[in-house]
């Protein structure tokens, strides 16, 4: 594999991206050029992740944290940096895995896994990288350990008057409401998710529930698979542990939504424009 003449290499410090102060402009952000980076960091030998359509690869190179940031560095975090690029961007180029925010998304999710997978997880040896796959391998136990990607429903619920359920989660900045989402239980299939969460956190029942369209989120490692499902029963009743208020909406009265560049948002906006 060749680096892509196309691509620069993302840099990453713990769990932020790290970036010159003077292309905080991100909106066509793909990687700092080699000599932007061995300038301020010296010289760096980027990882290559093949792109998820098997075209080009993608360079990334995670800093140590010990390293300092030269003066008019920044480190940014990536859902900062998330918004910062999806803020112009259609909404087929947010859900392209091989678009720009696509591959944002692959390397910063295989950098995070890297830095998470330096020992066995079964003996606890040191790992290697397996030879041909995107895998680490113990060289003393032979165990394989693949990225890891944890499968969350996320779901938008119609009401007969076509309003939909928003609700604000306590992690939440300021007064954004966003749709229902959890993750997938062990043994438990997709529907069953969405009418779980949905009563867990809502005390609502649904019915007739539909995909829609799914989305990596590797915040830390998700794949966020989105739905719409009809209102079947009960009261608005939140849970008090994460969703601590939610509400029915109409498109005249909205609140304030979660940033471009997530499944949540696309589902909301497509809901908006009478395409759901
Ligand atoms: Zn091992």
């Amino acid at each position: 594999m060749s680096t892509d003449q196309t691509d620069g290499i993302y840099l990453f410090q713990g769990n932020n991206l790290i970036v010159p102060e003077d292309v905080l402009e991100m909106s066509g952000f793909r990687g700092l050029p080699p000599e932007r980076i061995r300038g301020a960091f010296g010289e760096v030998v980027p990882f290559l992740v093949p792109s998820v359509d098997g075209t080009h690869t993608i360079p990334g190179y995670l800093l140590d944290d010990t390293v300092a940031l030269p003066p008019h560095w920044c480190s940014l975090s990536t859902r900062s940096a998330l918004s910062l690029m999806a803020a112009e961007a259609g909404i087929g180029e947010i859900l392209d895995g091989s678009g720009l925010i696509g591959r944002f998304f692959r390397i910063y999710h295989i950098m995070q896994w890297r830095r998470e997978s330096v020992f066995c997880g079964s003996c606890g040896t040191r790992n290697g990288d397996a030879p041909v796959e995107l895998a680490r391998l113990c060289p003393s136990c032979g165990r394989l350990e693949y990225p890891r990607i944890s499968p969350a429903i996320i779901v938008l619920i119609f009401r007969e008057d076509g309003k939909i359920l928003l609700a604000h989660n306590k992690k939440f900045a300021g007064k954004v409401y966003s749709l229902i989402a959890g993750f997938i239980e062990a043994g438990e299939n997709l529907e069953a998710a969405v009418s779980r969460e949905v009563r867990e956190e809502v005390g609502l029942e649904v019915r007739d529930t539909t995909y829609v369209a799914s989305q990596p989120w590797p915040f830390p490692n998700s794949l966020m698979i989105g739905f719409k499902t009809c209102y079947a029963g009960g009261r608005v009743t939140p849970d008090g542990e994460e969703i601590e208020d939610a509400r029915w909406f109409g498109r005249e009265e909205l609140p304030d939504l979660p940033g471009f560049g997530s499944v949540s948002r696309y589902l909301i906006n497509l809901w908006i424009e009478g395409r759901l």
